[in-house]
């Protein structure tokens, strides 16, 4: 098999102006912190995050906090802490990296942004369990420690269809925290300044679609490692013109690049998807490594996930139901098998990379055979390597890049 070269990663431009709106969302909440006048609303992150701000919350996202913590490498070091108060090394790596954090009084938001102290203190916990319940236990922990409430939803999970009871059953749990959320707010909660976010959300959400979908192209324009940092706007601005302007920027960017055969991977050969979570501080490593191999890793569920199609102004209150009910963490093996076809067929990828996340078993997706069927029904071949988001103790690099080198080859010689 051909030889890893030495890898450079392509800049893209618009990181500048990334920084930059990251930068400005962590001093307005820190600002806000510290003002009376202002509420600030933790939310998890696929949460009604939508309603919180129509009602003039700041959000604050934990998980993005714990990605911040994994990508820094201070996780690893924080975990035992939350270990030791009884939060098993079994689960989410992002809360007990955070939790941990938090004890040590440690946070990367005082490395990275100067005047900055500590996290910002939240008024209230908003949780939706779509997702995992490991979300409900970690905000049930913060509730205890600041004595604030907590409130959220509590959803169906492995869904096949939508159906009309299922979403009815999270409007409801919806329109139930709406009371106790204006009385901690302080603002009455008003149906068109809701519309007004839900369609910032959706606009959002569209571009970032379109940029993720310039890796149609060959060679693709973004490699997954970059879409997870390029990712920051839509989980933590939606619902704000900002994201919907930094999106138009990258879009363009990124389809300059694709028109002019610029891709992210010097000279593409095999183009991969990534199912599951990223392997925070070592995105760089794995980015470089691929890249050596004239491998791109262009498409992933989890960047995909923050894709919300179904919002829709004129009905907020269902569509922020369906929005957070649609999305692939939610549904079952059938849905996710097809929707993984889907993208395999439409962005015309020649393998399967999947990351058995030691402590996430929620997106991990390859425990009950799961890539073999896809084998067989998409005549790829799939990978699979151990490790974690965040604790990198769970993870072998040598043993994951033996595995990818071999992996890397079989696609050589099915050739
Ligand atoms: S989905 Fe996984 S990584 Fe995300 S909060 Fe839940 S357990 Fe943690």
């Amino acid at each position: 098999m051909g030889e890893e070269k030495k890898a450079t990663i392509k800049k893209i431009q618009a990181t500048g102006q990334m920084r930059k709106i990251m930068a400005d969302y962590f001093y307005e909440l820190d600002a806000a912190a510290r003002d009376d006048s202002q509420k600030v609303a933790w939310c998890t992150s696929v949460g009604p995050a939508e309603l919180l701000l129509s009602l003039g919350f700041r959000v604050y996202y934990p998980e993005n906090h714990g990605a911040m913590l994994g990508a820094t490498r201070m996780a690893t070091n924080c975990i035992p802490a939350a270990n030791a108060i009884g939060y098993s090394p079994d689960i989410c790596s992002y809360l007990t990296s955070d939790v941990g954090a938090y004890l040590r009084k440690e946070t990367p938001l005082t490395r990275a942004y100067e005047g900055i102290e500590g996290l910002p203190k939240p008024d209230v916990l908003v949780f939706n369990t779509n997702q995992c319940r490991d979300v409900q236990d970690w905000l049930s922990w913060y509730s205890r420690e600041f004595q604030v409430p907590i409130m959220g939803i509590s959803s169906f999970r492995n869904i096949g269809k939508i159906t009309d009871e299922v979403l009815e059953g999270i409007v409801q749990q919806i329109k139930d925290i709406i009371p106790p959320l204006e009385k901690i707010s302080g603002n009455k909660f008003d149906i068109d300044r809701f519309r007004e976010v839900v369609a910032l959300s959706k606009k959002c959400s569209a571009s970032w679609k379109k940029v993720l979908e310039t890796n149609m192209s060959a060679p693709a324009p973004l490699s997954f490692f970059d879409a997870t940092i390029h990712m920051g706007p839509a989980v933590v601005l939606r619902g704000s013109e900002t994201a919907v302007e930094y999106y138009e920027l990258l879009l363009k960017e990124l389809e300059e690049r694709a028109k002019n055969g610029v891709g992210a991977v010097e000279g593409e050969k095999f183009r991969l998807y990534w199912e599951g979570m990223p392997i925070w501080g070592k995105l760089r490593d794995m980015s470089e490594f691929f890249i050596g191999f004239n491998t791109a890793v262009i498409a992933s569920t989890y960047c995909n996930s923050w894709i919300f199609e179904a919002f829709d102004p004129a009905d907020p209150i269902l569509s922020m139901a369906r929005a957070y009910t649609e999305i692939f963490i939610v549904r079952d093996e059938n849905f996710k098998e097809k929707y993984i076809e889907d993208i395999v067929k439409r962005f015309k990828l020649d393998g399967i990379l999947f990351h058995d996340a030691k402590t996430c078993p929620n997106n991990s997706n390859n425990r009950y055979g799961m890539p073999e069927r896809l084998e067989k029904r998409l005549n790829i071949p799939t990978v699979t390597i151990n490790g974690d988001l965040n604790d990198l103790r769970c993870f072998s690099e040598e043993q994951a890049k033996t595995n990818i080198e071999a992996f890397i080859e079989q696609l050589e010689t099915s050739r």
